[in-house]
């Protein structure tokens, strides 16, 4: 029997990084994955990697700073299935770093990394209401919504947000829906360098790998697909008793 058999998924940032590695993971283990992104192209890949597979999936265009996308976007995910089992509220942006933000990149942060985490919840609990089973929310904040991050306040008090946000939700949720949080250490995907690169654009991955030698006890930057093993286990029944867990899985980052 497979760990997510016969449930509906919906994952938003999934077209790439970690998300598209938990939609491939979870469509392994028998759920059918609504894969939504900004990025329609690359979401329509990931369903074409998810059938090669002998998986399921569904691509959506989807901007998450829209509300209104999203209630159009969960209003057919519902005509087509009916109900949603899980929610991985995962889409989020480096944004800028530094302390000289313009309001602009302040709205757009704030958009993508907390507002689109909040309306996505919202807006699919009515869905996850209709499950058959304990449905479950997961959400990507970072270990900077658990410590300050030294580049970018405004990416930390996103993700803070965030996990702030799913303890809240795991309260007024329980006892139908449960709620987790992953907060991230360094994870090799695109947004890594490009979050560094922010800052200075010269010596981007001696600098990360200088951060990783001394800060991650690991010793290394982690993988897209070990994001995607906490996923499928918080969304899954084996974490039946887990809810309002921010879990880091950052190779030890936040043990100091
Ligand atoms: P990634 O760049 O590989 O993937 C992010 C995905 O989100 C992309 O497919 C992108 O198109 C999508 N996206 C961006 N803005 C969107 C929007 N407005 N609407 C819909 N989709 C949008 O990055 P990743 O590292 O896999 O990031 C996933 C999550 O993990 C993010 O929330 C990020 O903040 C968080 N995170 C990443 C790291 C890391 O080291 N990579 C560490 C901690 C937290």
């Amino acid at each position: 029997m497979k760990e997510l058999d016969g449930r509906i998924a919906f994952i938003t940032g999934a077209a790439s990084g970690m998300g598209r590695a938990t939609a491939l993971l979870m469509a392994a283990h028998g759920a059918t994955v609504i894969v939504a992104d900004i990025d329609e192209a690359g979401a329509k890949a990931v369903v074409d990697e998810i059938a090669q597979a002998g998986g399921s999936g569904v691509a959506k265009a989807l901007d998450v700073t829209s509300p209104e996308q999203i209630t159009a976007c969960l209003d057919s995910v519902g005509a087509q299935f009916g109900h949603l089992d899980v929610l991985y509220a995962n889409a989020g942006t480096p944004g800028a770093t530094g302390h000289n933000v313009s309001q602009a990149e302040y709205d757009f942060s704030v958009g993508v990394n907390l507002t689109g985490a909040y309306f996505a919840a919202q807006q699919a609990i009515p869905l996850l209401n209709k499950s058959p089973h304990t449905a479950s929310i997961l959400f990507t904040a970072s270990t900077a919504g658990l410590v300050g991050s030294f580049l970018s306040p405004l990416y930390s008090m996103s993700k803070g947000g965030v996990v702030m946000l799913a303890k809240a939700l795991a309260l007024s949720l329980a006892p139908k829906i449960r709620v987790n949080v992953i907060c991230p250490g360094p994870i090799d995907t695109p947004m890594l360098p490009r979050f560094w690169s922010r800052e200075k654009q010269e010596g981007v991955e001696e600098r990360l790998d200088s951060w990783v030698a001394n800060d991650i006890p690991l010793k290394r930057r982690g993988r897209p697909e070990e994001i995607a093993e906490a996923a499928l286990f918080l969304a899954g029944d084996r974490a039946s008793f887990i809810t309002g867990v921010a879990l880091p899985v950052d190779g030890g980052f936040t043990a100091r």
